[in-house]
């Protein structure tokens, strides 16, 4: 009895007792570690948000570029001396913009967990409504958060709440204070700190110009609505967790999606689930998406998903710079385009900022106007009429005819004097002449692009093509698709006229 009680004793001590030791130490362990590794993180701030951040960049699609952009601030904010030890300045301010709906929040949430940094977010817009001075407080103590807390990240969303330019009249001075305050601290960093401050708006064009200053938000990224790969792709993310029937077609569903954004096309897929859910369905069917897409789209206020005809239009349109570009040389570099829209504009061809001219042959004016029209241009040689599209096209050719013959002495009649609006002392007849220049050579150039868009037609059916098929074309594959294709320039030889100029010379 004494000896079985003994025997199952020992056995507890040298058995059973090291190993519950072992257990309870091995936990206390991992649960030390876990609150270490987790308490700065996960601590409520009365004042913004801190959080450790979920999203990855694998639930990030269709915005590579910006993605492949932000890479590079997740490697800064992971081993900054690497790039201190070269010198290299902080990316300090970071502006996303763009539609909304297209994923900005959920970059800045990518950025914040693939860099490891604490991220502190704040909502601008919740900023708005407080009592004197508590905007500006708030974002005071936001900032000294995070730099305590450095490596870190301060994410302002929607930034149009504090950051929209100051208006004239209805001046909000606790809105004024709130921004003050913000300029402030983006202009408190030193390079060495490891805050990156980031910002989101869906309006730039509104934002108050001191944000945009070198120093502050002075890196922007469009973050623009998705092209078809990019909409093939964000359903897949979106679809990643949902079983799926064998003829669901996730392409298919990207082609009748265009125009949608990436929190659009989330809405799809969930509606999709929900159709199958009702038929207590074990998979969601190609049915379920067309009813989704249906409803998503019928849902939206105004009219995004261009009809299949009002996409081919667009496509020759864009087609029509694209082409005209290439075929009046150099006078523009295409970056790419685009039947995808952004905002108001429907597509758009991308030209590369013009670097270092100041002066233009009235050539190469004339080229321009070719260009901008040749979108107008395509609509008319293909289908035979126009639509209202090109009212951006039409502006800037109207601009550049006026500056040509009003201010430049560039018209046929009236080569060596300004005709000014301003100037009073102009007869009627000099007016009348004035603007009948202006009109020759506006009409001239729109002739100029029908007869090339004609001339070149089977280059033009190639770019639309391919612009339906893909909905973007950068600019390689642009020029890959024009091999062959001459250009018509007049402008090209007579690229070195401002060296002329210095040299004293006659202009060409
Ligand atoms: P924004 O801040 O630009 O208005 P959000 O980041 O808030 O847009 O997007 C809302 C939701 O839509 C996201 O949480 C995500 O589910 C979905 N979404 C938007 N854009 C994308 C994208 N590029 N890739 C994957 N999902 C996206
Ligand atoms: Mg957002
Ligand atoms: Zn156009």
């Amino acid at each position: 009895m004494v000896g079985h009680w003994f025997h199952w004793l020992s056995n507890f001590a040298t058995t059973w007792l090291p190993l519950a030791f072992f257990g309870i130490l091995i936990l206390t362990a991992w649960l030390l570690f876990k609150t270490v590794g987790m308490m700065p993180r996960v601590r409520p701030s009365a004042i913004a948000s801190r959080s450790r951040s979920q999203v990855t960049w694998s639930d990030v699609a269709g915005v590579e570029e910006v993605r492949a952009e932000l890479m590079e601030v997740v490697d800064f904010l992971r081993d900054p001396k690497r790039f201190q030890r070269l010198g290299a300045k902080v990316p300090k301010g970071l502006l996303l913009y763009g539609p909304p709906g297209t994923g900005k929040t959920l970059l800045a949430k990518a950025v914040a967990h693939e860099s490891g940094a604490n991220f502190y977010s704040a909502s601008a817009s919740s900023f708005v409504e407080m009592f004197a001075g508590l905007g500006a407080a708030r974002i005071r103590k936001l900032f000294a958060e995070a730099r305590k807390h450095a490596p870190a990240i301060v994410f302002i969303d929607e930034l149009d709440a504090v950051g929209a330019q100051r208006s004239g009249h209805g001046f909000n001075r606790e809105q004024d204070q709130t921004l003050n305050q913000l300029l402030v601290e983006l202009d408190g960093f030193e390079g060495a700190e490891q805050v990156v401050v980031m910002g989101a708006s869906n309006r730039i064009q509104d934002l108050d110009p001191a944000l945009l200053r070198p120093g502050r938000f002075d890196r922007q990224m469009l973050v623009p609505p998705p092209d078809l790969n990019g909409r093939e792709a964000i359903l897949g993310v979106h679809t990643r967790s949902k079983p799926l029937g064998p003829d669901v077609d996730l392409n298919q569903v990207a082609r009748q999606t265009s125009g949608l954004t990436g929190a659009e096309l989330a809405n799809i897929c969930n509606e999709a689930a929900i159709f199958a859910g009702r038929r207590s369905d074990a998979y969601v069917t190609q049915r379920d998406f067309d009813n989704a897409i249906e409803r998503v789209v019928a849902g939206l206020q105004q009219k995004k998903v261009l009809t299949e005809k009002e996409r081919r239009i667009l496509a020759f349109h864009e087609g029509g710079h694209a082409l005209m570009a290439h075929l009046m040389g150099s006078a523009m570099e295409l970056q790419k385009v685009t039947i995808v829209s952004r905002g108001e504009a429907l597509g758009y061809a991308f030209y590369l900022p013009e670097e270092d001219r100041y002066l233009h042959t009235k050539e190469e004016l004339i080229d321009r106007m070719v260009v901008a029209l040749a979108g107008r241009a395509a609509e008319e040689v293909v289908f035979g009429r126009v639509t209202n599209g090109a009212a951006n096209d039409l502006e800037k050719v109207t601009d550049i005819a006026r500056s040509m013959v009003f201010e430049w002495g560039m018209s046929e009649s009236v080569s060596s004097r300004t005709l000014r609006a301003d100037n009073y002392a102009l007869s009627e007849e000099t007016k009348r002449l004035r603007d009948s220049e202006q009109a020759l050579l506006t009409d001239t150039a729109y002739t100029e692009a029908l007869r090339l868009l004609k001339k070149h037609r089977v280059p033009l059916d190639r770019l639309a093509a391919a612009l339906l098929e893909r909905e973007t074309l950068m600019r390689d594959e642009v020029v890959a698709m024009l091999a062959g294709v001459e250009a018509e320039s007049r402008a090209s030889e007579s690229v070195g006229v401002p060296r002329a100029v210095a040299a004293g010379q006659p202009g060409a």
